[in-house]
């Protein structure tokens, strides 16, 4: 088992099949964008707008359309239950073929294994770095099964839909961790990572929401709302987590994303997106000029938003003035110092104002309704470096609860 050294930046491409200008040009290794990081942060339309493309296919969290889908009978975004649905049956059927025949509650038993959250937490804080991961012997054996039946559950759905870069958004980093794994170790498949961040507090005021079950709504069970200082730390303990396998891949092929970006400075954040899965962004730039909604195809498992006939990119700046100010500060006192190293600041509206006094046009505050159309680009198309740094960066106000 060889791992190819893409760590360093002048070393030659580890995978020249991934030629950008011919994407998914090998058949046999499909090209994957896995979406990662927390809940609640904008992912489903994420995947949405990237699977807007011609070339590529959003299916959402890909890790539950077994169990959820194909056993658990969930809906598809296009209204009917999984097994019921052209789309998924034809996948299913396509990916019995690739794997000679597998059975998904076996699968499903692999799935679990490899990708359990628990689990998650200790080999990461095990292995100092993703290829140092080890497993024993009855495990690697698992693991190769694993590994050919998810990638022939990637091949199966770029066969049925006829789109050669599929996008994943299950986001748990153990599951990265194992396509990471089955792209360094064994090549089965070309990996890009995506991680994407929401400020804390937006995130935290999204998860202290209850909702009542209703299935044809998206919402598989009774949800309870999650207390401010849990959310705080799962999503400390998922961003490290998430900062760990991505630093763990190939540079060029992952990107740091915030959603304040994707929604505020949509053109930028789109040209990063469309450098790091390797395809060209006009497709989207279109949609956006034209203020296209997004229509979900058929993802199974994801945000309740993927139930909406139309879906539009929106900012929403609803926890600045939801979230009360001891919630605010607790976010900050337990998560403050990680949202600062992504650049988020400690008080949004005052350093707002403060940009105002200092003569330049501040946003106003608001508190957007579900349905704001895409916010039209605020830069021109060549606008050099993409809004995508680890580092300070001026505030940005908005989100969104998938
Ligand atoms: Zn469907």
């Amino acid at each position: 088992m060889t791992i190819s050294d893409s760590r360093h930046p002048g070393a030659a491409s580890p995978h020249p099949g991934s030629d950008s200008r011919h994407p998914g040009a090998d058949a046999t290794r499909p090209r994957v964008v896995f979406i990662l990081g927390t809940g609640r942060s904008g992912s489903t339309v994420l995947d949405l707008l990237l699977g807007a493309h011609p070339d590529i296919q959003g299916v959402g969290e890909l890790c539950n359309v077994v169990r959820g889908g194909w056993i658990g009978g969930q809906y598809c975004s296009c209204g009917r239950r999984t097994p019921e649905c052209d789309f998924w049956q034809a996948v299913r059927e396509q990916w019995r073929q690739e794997s000679g025949g597998a059975d998904p509650r076996h699968y499903e038993y692999l799935l679990q294994a490899f990708e359990q959250r628990r689990l998650s937490a200790l080999r990461l804080a095990w292995t100092r770095r993703p290829d140092h991961l080890t497993l024993p012997a009855r495990s690697g054996a698992e693991f190769r099964d694993y590994a050919e039946q998810t990638a022939a559950l990637f091949r199966a759905i770029a066969a049925v839909s006829g789109r050669s870069i599929i996008v994943d958004s299950s986001k748990n980093p153990v599951r990265a961790l194992a396509l990471l794994r089955m792209d360094r170790d064994l090549g089965r498949i070309d990996l890009r990572l995506i991680h994407l961040v929401r400020d804390v507090r937006g995130f935290a005021w999204s998860n202290r929401k209850s909702f009542r079950k209703d299935e044809a709504k998206g919402v598989q069970a009774d949800t309870s709302g999650r207390a401010i200082w849990r959310s705080a730390l799962a999503w400390v303990f998922v961003n490290l987590a998430s900062d760990y396998v991505r630093r763990g891949h190939d540079r060029r092929r992952t990107l740091l994303l915030k959603y304040e970006d994707l929604t505020s400075r949509p053109e930028n954040a789109l040209q990063a997106l469309a450098g790091v899965v390797g395809v060209t962004a006009d497709p989207w730039l279109e949609m956006l000029h034209a203020a296209t909604p997004l229509r979900p195809g058929h993802v199974v498992a994801g945000n309740r938003v993927r139930m909406e006939r139309e879906i539009r990119l929106r900012p929403d700046l609803e926890w600045q003035s939801r979230l009360s100010p001891a919630d605010k500060r607790v976010c900050w006192m337990l998560a403050g110092w990680k949202a600062a190293l992504y650049g988020y600041p400690m008080r949004p509206d005052q350093d707002r104002r403060s940009r105002g006094a200092a003569g330049q046009e501040a946003d106003p505050p608001r508190a957007v309704p579900s349905g704001h159309p895409i916010p039209r680009p605020h830069f021109p198309r060549s606008a050099g470096k993409p809004p995508i740094e680890e580092t300070a960066r001026p505030p940005l106000h908005s989100h969104a609860d998938g």
